[in-house]
């Protein structure tokens, strides 16, 4: 197989051990003579399965004991919903942080439940920033504060987070979760889709401080409440099995990188290697990110016109190098460079960047 460099923003690259273990294990899981997809969510090859994606995560991003880590359905956009309806009692006060489409669409469920506040926005400059300390204004009384660590569309990343002075902050880390390390007690809810860094879609990691959970109104379904998925372990209804061994296989790998510490010096060599190269084009490329809100995940940037950059995203698919297009919503250019990706990928990006500026300009 002629494997490409897959720069898809999500679903992305995953490694291709994982892919290799994942195929085996399709038609007979661990000799067991059945799929991996054919098991039971109550068997107990899936109760190893679920403990020990569960105690990976815990090890990897030092989660301490009293948070739960769920695994979920319906996308990291239905932690859009969730959070509101568990944790604003109706009408409640909550503060969003605004830098991009995924914290607008996190806003916009967050009105229909109760009473968001925008506490700062970078949206009259485009996003091309996150917003400084001084610019964050929080409210005393808000039931939590919400983020958007890193966004997969504009290409900027949270570099730290912000004080909340023990309102519980909710982040929502779809594209950059394990990419970096996370001091998770500062957290109240971190919440990611599987899809860029974790694993396939299907499956959305959850990682919640228990007590939080409490604060969940009678009125709340079900099946939409964290405390009910807390006390059946992710049991209560059929989880995404399939999803979640994959991502416990992931995790493995990111193990065997030697852990999320090393990942995160692979990741800044990645990105680092990128912005270089854009910075050393004497202007033809153009980042669209102020330097202190660059994302290593997603690295967006520009070319001197539109023709051009339909041109070198032709191109670059015709060198094997795959996804490059920027977000409909955006235009330009968008290398997506998640744990997965391969730091060989990236200097073959850097190269074909090279190249293209030479014949070009
Ligand atoms: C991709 C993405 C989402 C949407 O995830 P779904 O699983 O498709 O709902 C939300 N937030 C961020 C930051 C993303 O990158």
């Amino acid at each position: 197989m002629a494997r490409k460099f897959n720069f898809n923003p999500g679903p992305a690259t995953l490694p291709l051990e994982v892919l290799e273990e994942l195929q085996k294990n399709v038609v007979d899981y661990n000799s067991i003579g059945m799929s991996v997809l054919e098991i039971s969510h109550r068997s107990k090859e899936f109760e190893e399965i679920l403990s020990t994606t569960k105690s990976l995560f815990r090890e990897l991003m030092v989660i301490p004991e009293d948070y739960e880590i769920l695994f979920l359905g319906g996308g990291a956009s239905l932690q859009f919903a969730m959070i509101p309806m568990n944790l604003l009692n109706s009408g409640g006060k909550a503060d969003y942080i605004i830098t991009g489409s995924w914290s607008e669409k996190a806003l916009k469920e967050a009105k229909l439940l109760g009473q968001p506040v925008i506490a700062a926005t970078t949206e009259d400059e485009k996003f091309r920033r996150i917003p400084k300390p001084e610019e964050i204004k929080l409210s005393k009384d808000a039931a939590y504060v919400h983020l958007t660590s890193n966004n997969t569309i504009f290409g900027t990343q949270w570099a730290s987070f912000p004080e909340t002075n023990g309102i519980p902050l909710i982040a929502d880390m779809s594209s950059d979760i394990l990419s970096r390390r996370v001091d998770v007690k500062k957290f109240g809810l971190i919440y990611a889709g599987a899809q860029k860094n974790l694993g396939p879609a299907g499956v959305t990691v959850v990682i919640i401080k228990k007590d939080l959970a409490e604060r969940c109104p009678e009125t709340v379904p079900t099946m939409l409440r964290y405390k009910t998925h807390i006390e059946d372990n992710s049991l209560y209804n059929t989880p995404p099995v399939f999803a979640v061994y994959a991502v416990k296989l992931v995790l493995e790998w990111v193990k065997r990188q030697g852990g999320v510490e090393k990942v995160e010096e692979i990741n800044k060599k990645k990105g680092g290697l990128l912005y270089q190269a854009i910075n050393e084009s004497s202007g033809f490329y153009r980042s669209t990110v102020d330097a202190d809100s660059r994302s290593l995940m997603n690295v967006t940037f520009r070319l001197p016109d539109e023709d051009l950059e339909k041109k070198f995203v032709q191109e670059a698919t015709a060198a094997g190098l795959h996804g490059l297009k920027g977000h409909r919503s955006v235009g330009g250019i968008r290398a997506s460079i998640y744990n997965a990706f391969p730091l060989e990928g990236v200097a073959r990006l850097v190269d074909f960047m090279k190249e293209f500026v030479k014949t070009n300009q």
